[in-house]
């Protein structure tokens, strides 16, 4: 008789998750079979969900692409894990390796690519297999659930970042401090950028503050970009992790002539547009670019910082049967930080 584990499956597009019993997945050639412990939940998780995004995710679905834990067997070829080794799962799932991004170090746009929790099945389950190539090497005694949100939170605002081009000692706006970030306040921080914050709940914004961001507005009361350009002309880089096309385009006007801002967050269906002013780009020489989460290598230097104590992400450990009770919370926006699912 095959193995059965727990996970929580997705069947329907709009459904709630149900928690069942599936067969423990199997590792072909070049997998891991990973023991799940924790598995961090992701806005991103509640896209694929509500089916907020196209191409829509595969069915039924095991989300979870923040999933942490040991390996317990190896499919044929992996030589370079072995069983017992501590592991993460990214949104990664895999890349080609073949195509002109994937060899210009960009695998992130490959457009082969395979996503955790999406088009493959994720960490919302006792077992998962991953592509030995893409998981993240994590340290023997790792504290998985300290290390899930770093897997995507974490390795995402950190790139994110890094393509804004700010410099060290320059400002830096994260607009949106939620489970993305209150981390990318701490990545910023550890990178020597002075931080703005910027989110619509005061709760948000304390614990920003508490975090290192020096300015804290409140989007919704104030006209953030105005706060920002009369007290610190404006800031040289942005990044924006919130889900309301508004924050898109404030951040536009946040920033400094030269600045540029990164965007993140991905409202998808009707929320997938904005407005923005073509002149401000033009005249103030603007840049407007986009980040879809991290390299391998933004993903090994991003989960560093963690382990060697510059960012922790602020978790609460919650069992896999309350996930759709979280993603009520996380629809109402009242999630301080990250939920992680304990599967272990
Ligand atoms: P979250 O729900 O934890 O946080 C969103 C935050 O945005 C909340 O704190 C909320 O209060 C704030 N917010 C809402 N409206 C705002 C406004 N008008 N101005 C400022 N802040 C506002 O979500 P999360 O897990 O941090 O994910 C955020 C987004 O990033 C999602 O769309 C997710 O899909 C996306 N994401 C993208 C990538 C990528 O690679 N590009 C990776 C991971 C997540
Ligand atoms: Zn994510
Ligand atoms: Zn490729």
């Amino acid at each position: 008789m095959k193995k059965t584990m727990k996970a929580a499956v997705l069947h329907k597009i709009g459904d709630k998750l149900r928690i069942e019993q599936v067969p423990v997945p199997e590792p072909r050639r070049g997998d891991v079979l990973i023991k799940v412990t924790a598995c961090g939940v992701c806005h991103s998780d509640l896209h694929a969900i509500d089916g907020d995004w196209s191409p829509l995710p595969n069915l039924p679905l095991i989300p979870g692409h923040e999933a942490a834990g040991h390996i317990v067997g190896l499919g044929e070829g992996v030589s370079d894990l072995k069983v017992g080794d501590a592991v993460g799962v990214p949104w990664m799932y895999s890349a080609c390796g073949q195509c002109e991004f994937c060899f210009a170090g960009m695998e992130t746009i490959c457009k082969a690519g395979e996503a955790s929790g999406y088009t493959k099945p994720g960490g919302y389950a006792e077992y998962m297999v991953a592509d030995a190539a893409f998981v993240a090497r994590l340290p023997k005694n790792a504290d998985f659930y300290q290390l899930a949100p770093i897997l995507c939170a974490g390795v995402t605002t950190y790139r994110g970042l890094k393509r804004t081009n700010a410099r060290p000692g320059q400002w830096v706006a994260v607009v949106g401090i939620g489970g993305l970030g209150h981390i990318a306040v701490q990545y910023a921080k550890a990178m020597g950028y002075r931080v703005a914050a910027v989110d619509v709940a005061d709760e948000k914004l304390r614990l920003a503050k508490k975090l290192g961001a020096e300015l804290a507005v409140n989007g919704r009361e104030k006209n953030a970009p105005q706060v920002l350009q009369d007290k610190i002309g404006g800031v040289h880089g942005a990044i924006v992790t919130a889900v309301a096309p508004q924050a898109f385009e404030q951040a536009i006007a946040m920033l400094r002539p030269a600045g540029t801002v990164c965007y993140i967050g991905l409202p998808g269906g009707d929320k997938d547009a904005i407005r923005a002013s073509i002149s401000a780009i033009t005249n103030w020489e603007l840049s407007v670019r986009g980040s879809n989460v991290g390299t391998r290598l933004d993903l090994a230097e991003a989960v560093a910082f963690a382990t060697n104590g510059l960012v922790t992400a602020r978790i609460k450990k919650v069992p896999l049967e309350q996930v759709n009770a979280i993603f009520d919370q996380m629809r109402a926006g009242k999630i301080l930080g990250r939920m992680v699912l304990k599967l272990a």
